[in-house]
């Protein structure tokens, strides 16, 4: 059995539409009132959004659900999953631990109760039947204010171990902001976190080059090959790795069809920059959405051949934050 790693996949959108929909039932959520059967859920919440912005706010509802108390059911759902029916053998998970937090605690509070998030998370993330090893990435947030971001990076580091890096995340804004998150980021490293940032997903405002001193990886980045290909020079050079998720384009809006990523990939193979496909959101897309899946569907569209698919594997690992072992085939 081959098996896969996935490095880029968020916590809000990693769990399938049915299970979020019977925990849903469980706690007789009010959100039902809107759909009483699962098809109209599932219409909803995996339908393509126009923009990020769009499909930021139904991923905040999930944030909402996975609080201290339910995050163990949702870990255990994510982690068998993963590892039953993707056959992954690495995972890094990613999510924003200020957005599980107690909403009705005061803000001071709320940052206190991080580190139970994280604790709680580490402790459920080890499910002893499947044996996949799955690593956190603690995301910052574009909108939150910078004590918070700050709080998060100290979280992160007070947890470095099962916690392996820093991403930012959130709708692609204030591109001027670029030295706030360069500074967090160097920080983070110092502090021997490894880096990642959304960044050049739905344009190429926020690719500041200083972001490429201090970044392992970028999540998405494909506008830098589509827009300013002369940068890729500087992230081979760097060597740093795009997380590149194909079915999510066509989710968020960024890109009308699949053959659009020829292009990323010609351009990112020619300058020497490495490329680790990733899932992203796979519960937030309509078909079933697989690690194994995105491959498939990229050979269906001519982005790579199917004598790629060894390397395309062998990336996720060698451009893991976290993986020690070696590669089970
Ligand atoms: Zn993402």
């Amino acid at each position: 059995m081959t098996l896969y790693a996935d490095l880029h996949r968020h916590l809000g959108g990693a769990l399938h539409p049915r299970i979020i929909y019977k925990f849903l039932q469980k706690n007789d959520h009010p959100i039902l009132n809107y759909f009483p059967d699962y098809d109209g859920f599932l219409n909803w919440f995996t339908r393509p959004c126009r923009t990020l912005e769009e499909f930021v706010k139904i991923h905040s509802l999930v944030e909402e659900l996975q609080s201290l108390e339910h995050l163990p059911y949702f870990c255990l759902r994510l982690c068998r999953g993963a590892y039953t029916f993707e056959n992954l053998q690495y995972m890094e998970i990613r999510y924003n631990p200020y957005f599980r937090t107690d909403k009705s605690l005061t803000v001071a509070k709320r940052i206190g109760q991080m580190t139970d998030i994280v604790e709680v998370i580490t402790a459920n993330l080890r499910p002893a039947e499947f044996p996949i090893t799955v690593k956190q990435i603690l995301c910052l947030d574009r909108r939150l204010p910078s004590h918070i971001n700050e709080a998060i990076l100290k979280v992160a580091k007070d947890n470095l171990g099962p916690v392996v890096g820093i991403d930012l995340a959130g709708p692609e804004i204030d591109p001027e902001k670029w030295e706030i998150w360069v500074k967090l980021m160097q920080k983070a490293r110092s502090n021997g976190l490894k880096t990642t940032a959304h960044l050049g997903e739905t344009a190429i405002d926020n690719v500041h080059s200083q972001y490429l001193t201090c970044l392992d990886r970028i999540g998405h980045g494909i506008h830098i090959p589509l827009v300013r290909p002369e940068m890729l020079k500087e992230l081979a050079k760097r060597q740093i790795t795009l997380e590149v998720c194909p079915t999510s384009y066509r989710q968020t809006g960024v890109l009308k069809d699949f053959h659009q990523l020829k292009t990323v990939f010609e351009r990112c193979r020619k300058a020497g920059v490495a490329i680790a496909i990733c899932t992203d959101n796979p519960g937030r897309n309509p078909a079933p959405c697989t690690l194994p899946g995105e491959y498939e569907r990229l050979i269906d569209h001519d982005v790579i051949d199917f004598a790629d698919l060894k390397s395309v594997q062998t990336e996720g690992f060698r451009s893991a934050f976290g993986y020690a072992g070696p590669q089970r085939q």
